[in-house]
């Protein structure tokens, strides 16, 4: 079992105060050997995991050397005079940290993790199926997250003020992100697949999204289909990846997910959208299948958000020429690429 696996062990151990209490696990290790293990009210009632592993149970111990695990993001900010565990994790002087999920709730979604990259902290991401995982086990906690806000303590005002006022109708996100692109950084995951769908839908495809944003849904997030009437229709799979965080790429784990449903599924094209970017393994991994997945980022979106489809960019995937057989090249009509 490994620290991620461990970690998501943990949580379900959790003795949560209230039905919609998050179930976080942590481990603790360094050089592949385990420190310290725990999980949310272990030692004390409400009591954070990440808290009870370092505070409690590592006191003493040096941990400038240690990875942390935890499946939720870490708290951003607590009540005073309680230190958020974010505090703690710098504190500590933790150089790197996996996390399971970001924060749902919208407000706070993303800001440890901002909190630790700018204190120049390592930050990686459990793979997705350990994120449904963990998605599963705090179904409730998720649920009343993105409805009304984070369950725990109160939150200082000023960060509680949403950047977009209130949940803006799709054509609005798509006129305000025309006006201040980077606010397509602020929008919920399920604001992003909508524009996405959006998008979608003038480029011609009639989409049907597929479930709630943080639902496991098999990696597909959107189905989409020429707009009838149309001749040898396809069926498109989408998934979207949104990160509030530029930095945060896109990784592999997404590629093989989607490429795994294309092989069992009954889609002719898969599409991976991202508002961030692509990490070099996962460009990697969709160029072995060209065929099955192709990678649309922040470059992609922000031109599709100024309407603009046509672009010669949208054929990359597909070659000037193939070889049917040795000798025998044909060129594909409709590629045009500069000399
Ligand atoms: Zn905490």
């Amino acid at each position: 079992m490994d620290f991620m696996e461990l970690a998501v062990a943990e949580a379900t151990k959790s003795q949560t105060e209230r039905p919609d209490a998050p179930k976080v696990g942590v481990a603790v290790a360094r050089e592949g050997l385990l420190l310290a293990s725990a999980h949310r009210g272990e030692l004390r009632q409400g009591e954070h995991a990440e808290y009870t592993a370092i505070e409690r149970k590592l006191r003493d111990a040096p941990l400038s050397d240690a990875a942390l695990y935890t499946t939720l993001e870490p708290c951003f900010v607590r009540a005073r005079p309680k230190r958020s565990c974010t505090e703690i994790i710098l504190d500590a002087r933790i150089r790197q940290v996996f996390i399971g999920i970001e924060d749902p709730d919208p407000v706070f979604s993303g800001r440890a993790i901002q909190a630790l990259l700018q204190a120049s902290v390592a930050v990686h991401f459990f793979d997705r199926g350990l994120q449904d995982k963990i998605l599963d086990l705090n179904a409730n906690f998720v649920a009343a997250a993105q409805t009304v806000g984070i369950g725990g303590e109160p939150a200082p005002h000023d960060l509680r003020q949403p950047r977009i006022a209130a949940v803006p109708a799709t054509r609005q996100i798509v006129h305000l992100l025309q006006r201040k692109p980077e606010e397509i950084y602020s929008l919920t995951p399920g604001q992003f697949e909508e524009l996405i769908c959006d998008r979608l839908s003038e480029m011609g495809f009639d989409p049907q999204l597929v479930g709630g944003t943080n639902k496991p849904d098999g990696g597909v997030d959107i189905i989409a289909c020429p707009r009838a009437p149309v001749a040898f229709p396809f069926l498109l799979a989408v998934q979207v990846k949104h990160h509030r965080i530029p930095s945060i790429k896109t990784g592999p784990s997404a590629v093989k997910d989607l490429q795994a449903v294309m092989l069992h599924q009954p889609f002719n094209v898969g599409l991976i959208v991202t508002n961030t970017t692509f990490t070099p393994d996962a460009k990697w991994f969709a160029m072995q299948r060209p065929n099955l997945v192709r990678l649309r980022d922040i470059t992609d979106v922000t031109r599709w958000i100024k309407g603009d489809f046509l672009c010669d960019e949208e054929w990359r995937e597909i070659p000037e020429a193939i070889e049917l057989r040795p000798g025998l090249v044909i060129p594909v009509p409709g590629v045009v690429r500069d000399a």
